[in-house]
This record gives C-alpha cells, structure tokens and sequence, in this order.
C-alpha cells in the first residue's frame, strides 16, 4: 500500500519544467526617516528591527516573508532614498531603483507631518517611469486631527493616500487590503527565471575564514550599501545579489555581516544560525581557509551541510596565502579528511582578491542541476537491470537478494527507492549508490538509496 502511495506520488512530483511559482513582491519605497522600517516592523508584527532616529542611516536591501489575509508575500525594504544623492547615498537610492525593478508593486511612504518633498517627488518620477502599481501611504498620522495633512498628499498623483501610523498600526490594516487588491497571484518578477526566482545560497563556514569579506566581494560596492557607523542590530534576513547576469539570493547574510562577540556557547550558537541558513537554503556553500589546518569545526560545519541534503560546493579560500608546503599537506587533507565529500565540486578562490571569484557560479550551477535531476524509471531500470547482471548480489546462506525493480522517490536531493527480494548487503548498496554516481554524475548533491523488501 505504502508502495503504491509512493508510486501514484511519483508523478506528480516531477513536472520540473513548469514555471516555479513565487510569492509577489512588495517593495517599500521613501526617503530616510518616512518610517519605513516602523512600517515593516508593523507589517511583520513584530518588534525586534531596531529603528533609527538619525536621519540618513543607510542600510542595505533586505527581504522578509510577510502575509496579510492568508495570502503570503515577499517584503523588500530598502534605505532611503535622497534627492541628487551622491556616494553612499546615491547607492541606497540605486537600491531603491533595483528594489522597484523586481517588486509587483511598491508601497510609497511619505511623512504626512512633512508633506512633500523635492526628494519624495524625485521619487514619484522613477516609480512614474517603472510602471508599476504604487500605494501611497501617508505615515505618522497618528490621530484624526492629523488626515488632513495626508490629504495634501493627493497632488502626487498616485491617487488616494492611505493615512496610516505605523507606530501605532492606525489605518495599516486598509492599507494592506489595498496591497492585496494590487499584488498579482505570484509574482512576475521571479517567473523570469526558468527555474523560479533567485536560487537560495547559505554561505557557511566557522569564524575567520572569510565569509563576509567572500559576500561583500561578490555584492560588489554598487549593489550593497554598508555604512560602517550605522552598527545596527537589525534583523535582514536575506540578500540579493548578481552573479553571473542573474540574481542569487544568500540566506541570513545579517549572520555573517555582524560581527558577534560572544564569550560563552559561541559555538552553539554559531551552530544554530548555520543550521537555520541551511534550512531555508537550496546550495550551501562551505567556506575553508586553506592557510590553516582543517579543523574540528570545519568538519562540523560541513558534516550539517551534507546532513542537510542541501546541493553543496566547497570553496577553498585564502588561496593567496598558501604556500608549496601548505599546499602539499591541503592535498593530504583533502584526500584523507575530505573523501566523504568527494561528490562536491571544489573551487579555489581569494576573498580578499577576488581572485577566481567567478568560478562559484558554475559550481553552485553544477550543484543545483544535479540536486534537481530526476532520472526516468525506465532509464534507472535499464541501469539496474545491466548493472545487477553484470554484478550479482553475493549468496548469502544459500539465498541471494535481488532486486526487482527501482525508482527515484524524489529529487532536491534525488532519493533513489530498490524494491527487493531480502536485504541487500551494506557493501552493495553502496557499490550500487557508486555506480549511480558514475553513471548519472549527480556532482554536488547527496543522494539517497533506500530499500523495500518485498517479501
Ligand atoms: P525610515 O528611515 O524610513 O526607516 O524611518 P524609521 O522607521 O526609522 O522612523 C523614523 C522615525 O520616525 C523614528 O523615530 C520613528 O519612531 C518615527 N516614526 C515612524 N513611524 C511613525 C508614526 O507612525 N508616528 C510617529 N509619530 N512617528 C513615527
Ligand atoms: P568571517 O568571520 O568568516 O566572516 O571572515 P572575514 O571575512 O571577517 O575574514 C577574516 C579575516 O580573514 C579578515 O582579516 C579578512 O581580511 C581575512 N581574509 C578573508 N579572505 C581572505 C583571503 O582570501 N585572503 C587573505 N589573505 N585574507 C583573507
């Protein structure tokens, strides 16, 4: 029974090539100190996001899984946005124009206490330009008294403005039914891609071997805005980056920009927020440093990649520094410590020069494909049936298990099912887990054999 539910669930799990269905996207656009990141913390229903009272603080483009009335949604926050802005501000507001680029409809916060701008009104005219549905919100309209502040708001031209206080969560309510009427079913932006908006990047790796100096050379200074005295505690969750003439998206990059300082239990909780990145991640990236010897925490750390069942690469940085003598003990290394993972495609790279940097797109390419790969039953069982006749199972105690028939349960990792007639040997299934391997490649992704016994 348990065999047929499995068989009937087959194929429904594999229409790979449809178009993946992503949540819309909401992007919250304004200048500095509007109260956007009040109005996320609202949106989100929570409290934790520290705000801040000096005006300009710059932060970079962060995305949250929002919902609102059973519909769920993705929310880009962005810095502000200044009117002629040059260095780092011209960035934030580049940000902003990226952050409009990929959203299905943008929420326009504007101070009602204020008015106006010449800054807001620059950027009416990008959002005029993008064509795409804007909701304006009016903020801080804490009480009544103050709606009519909001009404001057009308000459922007997007219509009625939604009076809200985010602060208090007044009017916020019909401001996000108003969301909901715009905001398409999935979005369009991620149905760009093929395979389904950005594919999701865990970048793992023990302190110190160059996970943020990795993430901010591959962000590169124009697509990421980092203030260095801005020191907030927010809690961004994600980052979008461009690699390769398309958008990748690392998890719970806020984990590795930060730098965290903690006496005790460091380790678990490094351990915890490398396991929270990997669950929400499809590839994961270990970082190693190969100008130091691989340590127990290495190993940890890569032994929660592979337990994810997550694709994998391996990269091997600090390259700059390593020297012959180094270089011939990492080969030992990699032979001996790293021959459980031999299936990982492995790339060379310096953080700090960016040399080889662009090698980490096709391996992570590599990885997702083969972590995505199914192979047709009737091609496994071709396989099955030439590889069992050329190599029987062993007799054991005048019996020999065979196996009847074999079929890929699931992919993302591919998990492989053999319908038996006993169990089969340790050594064998994994002879066969190689075979698979060597036939069907499967470079950067754990795979799976289990066995039915059929009686
Ligand atoms: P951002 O720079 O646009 O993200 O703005 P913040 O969310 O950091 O808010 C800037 C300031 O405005 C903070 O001091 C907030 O407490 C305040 N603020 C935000 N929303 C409201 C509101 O609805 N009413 C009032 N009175 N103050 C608000
Ligand atoms: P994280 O703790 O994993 O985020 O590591 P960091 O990115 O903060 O890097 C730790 C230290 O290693 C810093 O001093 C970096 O400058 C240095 N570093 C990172 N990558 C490289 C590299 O490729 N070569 C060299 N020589 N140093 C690097």
């Amino acid at each position: 029974e348990e065999d047929a539910a499995l068989l009937a669930g087959m194929d429904q799990d594999f229409d790979e090539d449809a178009p993946k269905r992503v949540d819309p996207v909401l992007a919250i656009l304004g200048r500095p100190n509007v109260g956007k990141s009040t109005l996320v913390n609202r949106i989100l229903g929570r409290r934790e996001a520290v705000v801040e009272d000096t005006p300009g603080v710059t932060r970079d483009r962060v995305t949250y899984a929002a919902h609102w009335s059973g519909r769920n949604f993705t929310l880009v926050d962005t810095g502000g946005w200044e009117h002629d802005a040059k260095g780092i501000h011209a960035r934030v507001a580049e940000q902003a124009e990226i952050a409009a680029d990929m959203a299905d409809a943008v929420l326009l916060v504007v101070d009602a206490n204020v008015g106006a701008t010449a800054t807001d009104e620059s950027v009416v005219r990008m959002l005029r330009r993008k064509k795409k549905p804007v909701i304006l919100v009016a903020n801080k309209v804490d009480d009544m008294a103050q709606e009519a502040d909001a009404s001057t708001l009308w000459g922007l031209g997007f219509g009625e403005p939604y009076p809200v206080s985010a602060l208090h969560g007044r009017g916020t309510a019909d401001m996000l039914d108003a969301v909901m009427d715009v905001l398409p079913e999935f979005s369009a932006y991620g149905g760009l891609e093929r395979t389904g908006g950005p594919r999701r990047v865990a970048l793992i790796g023990r302190p110190n071997v160059g996970k943020s100096s990795l993430l901010n050379k591959l962000a590169g200074s124009e697509r990421v805005v980092v203030d260095p005295q801005a020191g907030t505690t927010r809690d961004p969750v994600d980052e979008m980056i461009e690699l390769g003439g398309r958008t990748w998206r690392f998890v719970d990059t806020a984990g590795i920009r930060r730098r965290v300082h903690m006496q005790q239990g460091a380790d678990f909780y490094a351990s915890l927020r490398t396991q929270s990145a990997l669950e929400k991640a499809e590839v994961a990236v270990v970082l190693l440093a190969v100008d130091e010897v691989l340590s127990e925490q290495d190993v940890r750390i890569l032994q929660l990649a592979i337990d994810s069942g997550r694709a994998l690469v391996l990269a091997f940085n600090k390259w700059d520094l390593l020297d012959d003598e180094r270089r011939r003990y990492l080969e030992r290394e990699i032979e001996q410590d790293l021959a459980h993972v031999d299936w990982a495609p492995r790339v060379n790279i310096s953080a700090k020069t960016g040399w080889h940097k662009d090698r980490l797109v096709p391996a992570l390419d590599t990885a997702l494909e083969s972590w995505d790969r199914r192979i047709p039953t009737g091609r496994l069982n071709a396989f099955l049936g030439e590889l069992v006749a050329a190599h029987p199972h062993p007799v054991r105690g005048g019996k020999q298990p065979r196996i009847l028939f074999g079929t890929q349960a699931s992919s993302r990792p591919p998990k492989f099912v053999l319908f038996t007639t006993g169990f089969l040997d340790p050594g064998y299934r994994r002879f066969i887990t190689r075979r698979l391997r060597e036939t069907f490649g499967f470079e950067g992704t754990p795979i799976d054999v289990a066995m039915r016994v059929r009686e």
